[in-house]
């Protein structure tokens, strides 16, 4: 704000022709006002305060206000006699949109107090002084600020963020960044960040802690500053929060500024529609059943209805809200816990109200046949970035970068986003030192992103959601040839590779002669599984003798595709007749890596 103050003050001066006048018409709002002066809606609001006005975006000033204001920015105010018509915000085509409360998700480092804050909101602003009453914790819970609702996620965390995400869900209006103001910006605090980045939600600070006599708020905001985050009082157009979870300061001030941000954002939902939103939580419970916690995001949700989540029906036959209390309704942006459906649905999942149970059957079929209910965002391979980028259908990249030690992501992140071009934009969403974790495969799923490791290896649990999830990622321990193959891959030139898995192996205990058809090896598996699609490396004395395909793979008398560890089974290879006991038969198989 000072900047742009300035700024009109000078060319003020200078020329008086260039003095950046502002029309005014009878009426105008908050928000027209800030789109005419170019300064955010925040700023605006701010100041209106400094005036003695408390107004949100949508407010309608008169023409004094709104002059008063356009010189407290610098800018001098014209009068227009023409009214302005309309709103602001017009409504989709035809469907009725009313405002809705904004959705909190609470993130940052570990032990930074995201529990605590969480604990803290709900005890000092739950509707109704209902605080005590909630017995059992169900995912998502709802204040009064102001007589106006804030719902808040109550799975924090950037991982539940992402992990929903990454099923479709978007859930989230803004992430509450906590930073502990006796700790600071730590590797988790930049993690919850580029996840909230990379998700495009709107980021409120708050630096918790500040009771603790080592509490020092400006070298976080300091921290805050280099990645980027600048806060109001840097210039920027962040807002900062210092808050005490423990000791219960600064709660309501945080309170209203999240509301501050959801006016900017002007939240709005479809009322008058069949219901709509996202499951949060879901558990199957000893006596009640499958039970979820939702997030109404368009319609009104009743007991009675229908609803469909993936391959999941049912008839909802209880609603609950946060504080266990029986629901009859449940309206865009509020959470409720139902009951009712035929099995546990996954957090992240869409759910919809359909007209009767023949209609979800049918959605059900429909949903299972397209693999809906399944994560429906896949991240992308380098080979596929290739194919798209020979079609001409590539406009951006993100990545993901994970190095051994932290010196070597700054380099290698600018080389990488040097490769873009005007046709590209090559983006590292995050980066980080250590191994390839789940939250980064999340992550990818969510952002369509390519993981690049560098001298990192992912974890055991990421390597399995990655293959689960057919994420790929790269591997290199050569910065050149990781910055060629993704400039290649840009070009359309990157050639899949691949390379030789060994899925299990086995030993020869017996040799049959099976007259011309020559030999089968009565072997048994000693690791991972034999496959019949297999290549089989034959190895003697610790040497490899041979190589040739699986050609009968059997079980007893059957034939079989794959026999597991601790079984026998006998083995045929199509240009191999001399085995011998002892023999190990290794199974490998050839695979793309992408
Ligand atoms: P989380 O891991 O981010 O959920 O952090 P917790 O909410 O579990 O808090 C971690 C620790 O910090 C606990 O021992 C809390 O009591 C403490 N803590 C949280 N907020 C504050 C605070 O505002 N002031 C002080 N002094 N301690 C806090
Ligand atoms: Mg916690």
């Amino acid at each position: 704000m000072k900047n742009k103050q300035d700024q009109a003050g000078s060319t003020g001066e200078n020329a008086k022709q260039a003095a950046p006048q502002i029309g005014l018409p009878p009426v105008i709002t908050v928000k027209q006002l800030a789109d005419q002066m170019g300064v955010s809606g925040i700023e605006i609001i701010k100041q209106l305060m400094r005036n003695g006005i408390m107004a949100n975006i949508n407010q309608s000033l008169d023409y004094e206000a709104a002059a008063k204001l356009v010189t407290d920015f610098g800018f001098t105010a014209k009068r227009l006699h023409i009214p302005v018509h309309g709103k602001t915000s017009i409504a989709a085509k035809g469907a009725k949109l009313h405002s809705r409360p904004p959705v909190i998700t609470i993130m940052g480092h570990v032990d930074h107090g995201k529990t605590s804050l969480l604990d803290a909101i709900r005890q000092t602003n739950v509707a109704g002084g209902e605080a005590g009453a909630i017995t059992q914790h169900i995912g998502a819970y709802q204040i009064e600020m102001k007589g106006r609702k804030i719902t808040f996620l109550d799975t924090p965390g950037h991982e539940a963020f992402t992990a929903m995400r990454a099923r479709g869900a978007r859930a989230t209006d803004i992430a509450v960044l906590v930073v502990a103001a006796d700790d600071g910006v730590m590797p988790q605090t930049i993690e919850a960040l580029d996840h909230a980045r990379a998700a495009g939600v709107s980021i409120v600070v708050a630096l918790n802690k500040i009771d603790k006599p080592d509490a020092n708020p400006d070298r976080i905001k300091q921290q805050l500053a280099d990645l980027g985050v600048l806060i109001e009082e840097w210039g920027g157009d962040i807002i900062c929060v210092p808050v005490s979870a423990k000791k219960k300061l600064g709660i309501d001030d945080l309170l209203e500024n999240l509301l501050l941000v959801a006016d900017m954002l002007e939240l709005k939902a479809e009322w008058d529609c069949p219901a709509e939103g996202v499951v949060i939580e879901a558990k199957l419970d000893k006596n009640r059943g499958p039970l979820a916690t939702v997030l109404i995001q368009k319609g009104v949700l009743k007991p009675s209805d229908n609803i469909v989540i993936g391959t999941v029906a049912g008839k909802i036959k209880a609603m609950f809200n946060y504080a266990g209390k029986n629901i009859r309704k449940a309206e865009p942006a509020t959470p409720a816990e139902i009951l009712g459906m035929n099995s546990v649905p996954e957090a992240g999942e869409i759910f919809q109200v359909v007209a009767g149970e023949k209609e979800a059957k049918a959605l059900v079929e429909k949903n299972r046949d397209s693999g809906i209910g399944a994560s429906s965002a896949r991240g992308i391979s380098l080979t596929a970035v290739a194919a798209q980028a020979s079609a001409g259908e590539i406009k951006d990249l993100n990545i993901i970068l994970k190095t051994d030690v932290h010196g070597s992501i700054e380099p290698i992140k600018d080389s990488l986003e040097r490769l873009s071009s005007d046709k590209t934009r090559v983006k590292v969403i995050h980066t980080g030192s250590g191994s390839i974790t789940e939250s980064d495969i999340l992550l990818a799923m969510a952002s369509k992103a390519v993981i690049v490791g560098f001298n990192s290896k992912p974890e055991p649990g990421a390597s399995k959601l990655a293959e689960q999830e057919s994420i790929s990622i790269r591997q290199y321990s050569v910065i050149y040839k990781l910055i060629e193959d993704v400039e290649k891959a840009l070009k359309g030139l990157l050639e899949p590779e691949f390379a030789d898995i060994v899925v299990g192996q086995a030993e020869v205990k017996t040799v049959f002669e099976a007259g011309k058809k020559g030999q089968i090896a009565g072997s048994q598996i000693k690791e991972g599984k034999a496959t019949r699609d297999s290549q089989v490396r034959v190895i003697r004395g610790g040497k490899v003798i041979a190589e040739s395909r699986v050609s009968g793979l059997r079980r007893f008398k059957d034939d079989v595709k794959e026999v597991t560890t601790g079984m026998e089974c006998g083995v045929k290879l199509d240009s191999f007749n001399d085995f011998e006991t002892g023999d190990i038969l290794q199974f490998v198989r050839r695979e793309q890596i992408d």
